[in-house]
């Protein structure tokens, strides 16, 4: 037996970036299998995800690349950015050390990533409120100074998960066509 694939008319590469533990691997779970995961494993071994989204009379395929932990040693190489036309640049709302390290992520994207690259800002974890250390005011602030797409998302309780990856790859498609 063969699997069944849809005959797609686009195929985009997106990545996931951010440091260690912001929910990179939870996102795109939630996105692709609507999973999410308790304990913190840093490689639930995907190298990457695939799902089919329609926009308009078009299937695109967008295969999003997860680092599978490789962060953690700041070992993520040029060949993940290859090709990629878009990217969700994640950090985690309760520890600011990953809101500040963003600058240093978009160093990297700047080096690696093509120029037109479509990036949003994601601060997740906007359900631990109580222990919040980034103002969704900041967040606003640095994607509008830098050009970029913002969203505070919840892969746990499954708040905007769709709307950052769908926000992205429309317009990727709009960029493209
Ligand atoms: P990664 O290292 O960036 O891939 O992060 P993971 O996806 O492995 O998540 C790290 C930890 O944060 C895990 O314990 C997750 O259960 C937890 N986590 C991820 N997303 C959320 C979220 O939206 N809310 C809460 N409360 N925890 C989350
Ligand atoms: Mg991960």
């Amino acid at each position: 037996a063969y699997a069944y694939d849809e005959e797609c008319d686009y195929l985009f590469k997106a990545v996931l970036i951010g440091d260690s533990a912001v929910g990179k691997s939870n996102l795109l779970s939630r996105f692709s299998k609507n999973e999410f995961r308790l304990d913190s494993k840093p490689t639930i071994g995907v190298e990457f995800a695939y799902r089919n989204v329609r926009v308009g009379d078009k299937l695109i395929k967008a295969q999003i690349w997860d680092t599978a932990g490789q962060e953690r040693f700041r070992a993520i190489t040029s060949s993940y950015y290859r090709g990629a036309l878009g990217a969700l640049l994640v950090y985690d709302i309760t520890r600011r050390a990953t809101f500040d390290n963003v600058k240093k992520w978009l160093q990297e994207l700047k080096e690696f990533g093509c120029s037109e690259m479509v990036v949003v800002l994601v601060g997740n974890k906007s359900d631990l409120g109580h222990s919040r250390e980034v103002d969704e005011e900041e967040g606003k602030n640095v994607a509008v100074s830098d050009g970029l797409c913002f969203m505070e998302t919840s892969a746990l309780d499954n708040v905007n998960v769709e709307e950052a990856f769908l926000g992205m790859i429309n317009k990727i498609h709009q960029m493209t066509t």
